[in-house]
């Protein structure tokens, strides 16, 4: 099942804003580029005075593997020279790419329940492995709950909701209108919370926090999965 990462180069082929400063970009993907939804990839820009976060950023592939002519990223165009450099690319600029890497996939084998936690831009795998579970007419149960901290910044809305059902369900939580997600809304919307496997993505404080909770609900630790998003 896994892939070994390979370099290429990729052509950028499409800019979409989602909100204020958060963008989809859109690359070629090589015909032999395989990976799992969950997946990342590290980008190369050539800069030409760098700050000292360096050239290169790591991406979880929100696209779908099912999606064979395009890997997406999602990301916001904050103030580091990278973001600026990708910001500023013009469609059909060449990229330096390398990957699949990471282990914070969805294990289509492994059919147990999933809750998917997500703060923000940690939604990014989610798409990916929700994506894929409809494309595939995979049957593993599957909720998402993505937080997000007002209206103004939630991204892909439309798209999950319209292909969620009685197994993919999706359910944005807005933490300056709602409050964070807590216990109370983890048991209010999660049956089956012992036997479920917990990805959680997002920023290190969000992932943090998310970790302990689930825990002291009670999920044990083989249960769940974490990714950091650093720089968030
Ligand atoms: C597996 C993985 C998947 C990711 N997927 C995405 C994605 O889908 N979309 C996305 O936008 N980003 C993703 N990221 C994060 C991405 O690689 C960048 O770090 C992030 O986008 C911020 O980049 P930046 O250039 O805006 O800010 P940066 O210049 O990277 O950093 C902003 C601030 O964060 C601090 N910081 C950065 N990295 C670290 C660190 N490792 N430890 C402590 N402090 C740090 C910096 O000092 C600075 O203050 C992912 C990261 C990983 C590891």
């Amino acid at each position: 099942m896994s892939n070994p990462p390979q370099s290429f180069i990729s052509r950028l082929i499409r800019k979409e804003q989602l909100t204020q400063d958060t963008y989809s970009l859109y690359f070629g993907r090589p015909q032999a580029f395989e990976f799992i939804p969950g997946q990342y990839i590290k980008m190369i820009l050539n800069i030409d005075n760098p700050d000292e976060r360096g050239t290169s950023r790591f991406f979880t592939i929100a696209a779908s593997p099912t999606e064979r002519d395009h890997l997406m990223i999602v990301t916001r165009i904050l103030q580091s020279s990278f973001k600026k450099t990708l910001g500023n690319l013009s469609i059909g600029a060449e990229i330096q790419m390398r990957g699949p890497h990471g282990a914070f996939v969805l294990d289509e084998k492994d059919i147990r329940k999933r809750v998917y936690l997500a703060g923000g831009i940690g939604i990014t795998p989610a798409r990916s492995m929700l994506v894929y579970l409809r494309d595939k007419n995979l049957p593993i149960p599957f909720t998402l709950m993505a937080s997000f901290s007002n209206k103004d910044e939630i991204i892909f809305q439309d798209e999950l909701t319209s292909l969620s059902n009685d197994a993919r369900r999706i359910i944005y939580v807005i933490t300056s209108e709602e409050g964070r997600i807590d216990e109370e809304k983890i048991k209010k919307n999660i049956p089956d919370i012992l036997n479920s496997l917990f990805n959680i993505s997002g920023p290190p404080g969000f992932v943090s926090a998310m970790e302990q909770l689930v825990k002291s609900i009670g999920v044990a630790e083989e249960n769940i999965k974490t990714e950091d998003f650093p720089g968030y």
